[in-house]
């Protein structure tokens, strides 16, 4: 396992520590936090029924909104716990509706200065697909990653997660009584939610924040609050095997694995983990993935890089390999960044590469880049906190020059 620094909140199920925000915590941690609040154990239950209500499904941002929670508890709340959201540094929206904020977390201890993070959302017709990171940069070092490019490394706590989401969901406009924004498409309609579907695909590998990612993914699938479904819930992996099971077992979200190789020696150098876990112990641990059935296929993200990856063999490799897994296969054009060694394959090859795929019978496989233009897309991801500041501030001086 690498070394992370450890969190000092993460693995907390005591009370969470005076002055921090109740947003993200499981029910555990809410009942906790009420004992030690003096509350008596005959009401913890139906409180944190109450506050679970309030935090998740409408959205509060004020204790004083929680009307059946008598006022004796909410001055107690008030002066020890906060509902506090991650801060939006920025906002960018692209021109096909995707947005990308910079998020800064409250800091989880007096070190901390409150980590900086991104976070994307797609909109489609249908759905709308918010991308979360599991940690502030990665330790892996996969070749043609942004992120495995950043030096600074810690997992986020299960709160921190999910106030990805609550965050998100409070700028679209997604909670009861607010107002979506006009600028760009949110998906609506009969039964079509803002945010339906959640990937682990934005920063940081969350098989190396194992718990914190398990339990926010029990927090935002809880029927009586954020009620994301499971199935909705997608995990992505560059192959962390020992941990893949688990995931199953515990969290029962949907799986992805990164593949980008279908051999050793190749995979080893994209993914360097690989030489860990070889190819053939990370599909064992595919066709074993608890719940995993036609209904339920795992998806294998392939990056398409020029003239490394990309041939027809490969190709007819790839669907070889896959037999017997249920699979959906991703091919991801590469989004190229500043520095980087590697190129994007041509169209011509990309689609000879996915008629392969699709003629062995998995459908519609390679993913439209979306936000290209704010760099948003898959594995460009890595704090441009600098830059956004920028232009944040640029952003703000303007506002203050218009007359
Ligand atoms: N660490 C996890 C999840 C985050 S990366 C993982 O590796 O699966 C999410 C996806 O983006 C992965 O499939 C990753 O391989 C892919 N990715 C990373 N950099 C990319 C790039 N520059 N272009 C396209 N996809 C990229
Ligand atoms: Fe980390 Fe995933 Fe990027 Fe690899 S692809 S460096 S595992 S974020």
């Amino acid at each position: 396992m690498a070394s992370v620094p450890e969190n000092p909140a993460a693995d907390q199920s005591a009370a969470l520590p005076f002055g921090s925000s109740l947003v993200g915590a499981s029910r555990t941690d809410l009942a906790e936090t009420l004992r030690s609040l003096g509350l008596p154990d005959r009401e913890i239950r139906m409180r944190v029924s109450q506050l679970w209500h309030w935090i998740y499904f409408q959205g509060s941002t004020s204790f004083d909104a929680m009307l059946n929670i008598g006022k004796p508890l909410r001055a107690r709340l008030v002066k020890h716990y906060t509902l506090g959201r991650p801060e939006v540094v920025s906002q960018q929206v692209s021109s096909d509706g995707t947005r990308k904020w910079l998020f800064r977390m409250p800091p989880v201890d007096a070190r901390d200065k409150g980590a900086e993070i991104e976070c994307v959302y797609i909109p489609e017709s249908d759905r709308g697909t918010l991308c979360v990171s599991s940690q502030v940069g990665c330790t892996l070092t996969c070749t043609f990653c942004h992120t495995g490019t950043q030096k600074l490394v810690r997992n986020l706590t299960q709160r921190e997660i999910v106030q990805q989401l609550v965050a998100a969901r409070d700028q679209l406009g997604d909670f009861p009584g607010q107002t979506p924004p006009t600028d760009g498409p949110i998906p609506s309609g009969e039964g079509v939610r803002a945010i339906s579907n959640i990937v682990f695909m934005g920063m940081g590998e969350p098989l190396y924040n194992f718990d914190n990612v398990r339990n926010a993914i029990g927090v935002m699938s809880d029927g009586e609050g954020l009620s994301l479904s499971k199935r909705r819930i997608t995990v992505s992996t560059s192959g962390v095997v020992p941990q893949i099971g688990p995931l199953g077992d515990e969290a029962g979200s949907m799986l992805a694995i990164s593949l980008h190789a279908v051999r050793d020696d190749l995979r080893n150098t994209l993914v360097p983990l690989n030489k860990k876990y070889p190819i053939r112990e990370l599909l064992e641990a595919c066709r074993n993935y608890p719940g995993v059935s036609n209904a339920r296929r795992i998806t294998f993200e392939y990056v398409m890089l020029k003239g490394v990856n990309d041939s027809p063999a490969e190709a007819r490799e790839l669907v070889r390999l896959l037999k017997g897994i249920p699979a959906k296969i991703n091919l991801i054009p590469f989004n190229p960044w500043p520095g980087t060694q590697y190129e994007c394959s041509d169209w011509e090859t990309i689609e000879k590469f996915s008629d392969i795929v699709f003629n062995a019978g998995y459908a519609s496989p390679v993913r439209t880049p979306r936000g290209r233009d704010i760099l948003a897309a898959c594995g460009q991801l890595k704090s441009e906190t600098e830059k956004l500041r920028a232009r944040a501030r640029l952003a703000l001086e303007e506002n203050e020059a218009a007359p």
